[in-house]
């Protein structure tokens, strides 16, 4: 409990309730209005707790930076959150509204609650009451809070670099990544980076009778679908050349503790809901998933879809594709190599356009490096079990940001638990976790002041 401006015993909940009620959608423009009611009451709210907070206009939506006031010789940590969610649909899925917070089973349910407003609030809260207890944080800080991450934070690198010097921090931490179980801290070093393309091959200028043309011109579906095939051996693993050549091997003690993770085979088969797990071979689930790269086909059309036949050579095809990627692979650097493959598989009786789509860099820190040391502390403080230590298959495009603008590493301290939906209906944050997170924070300042 704390104490609100007033004297009353306040319920930290209180605050987690209001901060969900706005329905701050990044990705659709009717919620606008809502999206910077909620930066304003962010920004309203971390004053109250002695924090000097600023909302940012951006050609999108607002960015929320706050700070407390900075003394020479202290370290200065930049907490990264993110006040926007996704959308809630479908909302027939959702058992109660999704902006209307209830605890049920102690969690609480609502769109926003895990990602990323309850584990950021929780940062706040922490930040709050340690400011109440002592009257100083033992570091000098920086709060910021976008309103983009669900629509890949377009405008913030941009504000980062115009703000570089006002911003520039020692080390980040981030909690929007996951626990591997309840009550196990977790300790996320590395994520996989990404590159989206579209491939667009092109034949006969319209669809052809395929009585009176076909076999006398090539197919694009057929040459669509042999180049998707050529992109994996008959071991799994991606068949273009040069794509393994910056890999990263794992090591030794990274397979070891992965090992002992709470994860199971099937467990794993029973979430994705497929027969039987498949990839890369020589490697265990979570390795293929954590710590090697893959080329995923995401989307893939060509010709009729329509009920009943239609015989034509279609004039067009196409497929999605994403490539995952692990340290050091660069999107950039592989752009050519892929694009090079694809060529080589295209006979000239077709046309191949290629349009690359979003890309991030992969993200590696050191689990021993001083500041991380100071993460797994805090971790083990806050939580009474021994930390776990994980790479997440997905990917955290700011990480890299904050590397390129500031040089800095940026901690993963997730709270979030597997069966917290986030981007899914019924998305909950257990009430024990946000009250972690709150103790977490004391503990990782207090760390990080220490390295
Ligand atoms: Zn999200």
């Amino acid at each position: 409990m704390l104490l609100s401006a007033n004297g009353k015993l306040m319920n930290p909940l209180d605050d987690l309730f209001e901060f969900l009620r706005f329905p701050s959608v990044s990705a659709d423009s009717r919620f606008n209005s809502d999206v910077d009611a909620c930066a304003a009451w962010l920004t309203t709210r971390l004053q109250k707790i002695g924090l000097e907070a600023r909302k940012y206009p951006t050609p999108g939506h607002p960015v929320v930076v706050a700070r407390n006031e900075w003394q020479s010789g202290r370290k200065t940590v930049l907490i990264y959150g993110h006040y926007d969610v996704q959308p809630p649909d479908p909302l027939d899925l959702w058992d109660s509204p999704p902006f209307e917070p209830v605890v049920k089973a102690d969690k609480v349910f609502a769109r926003g609650a895990t990602d990323n407003k309850g584990q950021i609030l929780a940062h706040i809260l922490g930040i709050e009451s340690t400011l109440k207890e002592r009257g100083d944080l033992p570091v000098n800080l920086i709060v910021l809070v976008e309103g983009e991450e669900e629509i890949g934070s377009p405008n913030l690198e941009a504000f980062l670099k115009e703000h570089r010097s006002a911003l520039q921090a020692d080390v980040a931490a981030v909690s929007d990544t996951g626990m591997v179980a309840p009550g196990i801290p977790t300790f996320t070093y590395g994520l996989r980076g990404i590159l989206c393309m579209e491939v667009r091959l092109r034949g006969p200028a319209a669809d052809l009778h395929s009585g009176i043309f076909g076999g006398s011109v090539t197919n694009p579906a057929t040459v669509l679908s042999r180049i998707v095939a050529k992109l994996h051996d008959d071991s799994g693993r991606v068949a273009i050349p040069g794509f393994y050549d910056r890999v990263v091997s794992l090591e030794g003690w990274e397979r070891d503790l992965w090992s002992k993770l709470p994860f199971t085979e099937a467990s794993w088969l029973a979430t994705t809901g497929s027969p039987r797990l498949s990839g890369e071979h020589g490697y265990t689930f979570l390795e293929r998933v954590w710590a090697r790269p893959t080329a995923e086909v995401n989307g893939f059309g060509s010709g009729y879809q329509g009920e009943g036949p239609k015989t034509i050579v279609p004039s067009k095809a196409r497929a999605k594709l994403s490539f995952r990627l692990v340290p050091n692979q660069d999107p950039s650097e592989l752009r050519p190599v892929i694009a090079e493959f694809l060529k080589q598989q295209c006979p000239d009786s077709v046309e191949l356009e290629i349009v690359y789509q979003q890309e991030g860099r992969p993200y590696l820190v050191k689990p021993d490096s001083a500041f991380g040391k100071a993460a797994q502390k805090a971790l083990s403080k806050t939580f009474t079990q021994p930390v776990a230590f994980i790479r997440e298959g997905g990917s955290v495009p700011i990480t890299q940001s904050f590397k390129d603008v500031f040089g800095i590493d940026t901690l993963f301290l997730g709270l979030a638990l597997p069966d917290c939906k986030v981007h899914s209906p019924n998305e909950n944050f257990a009430v024990e976790n946000f009250y972690g997170g709150i103790r977490l924070n004391r503990h990782l300042l207090d760390q990080i002041a220490e390295t």
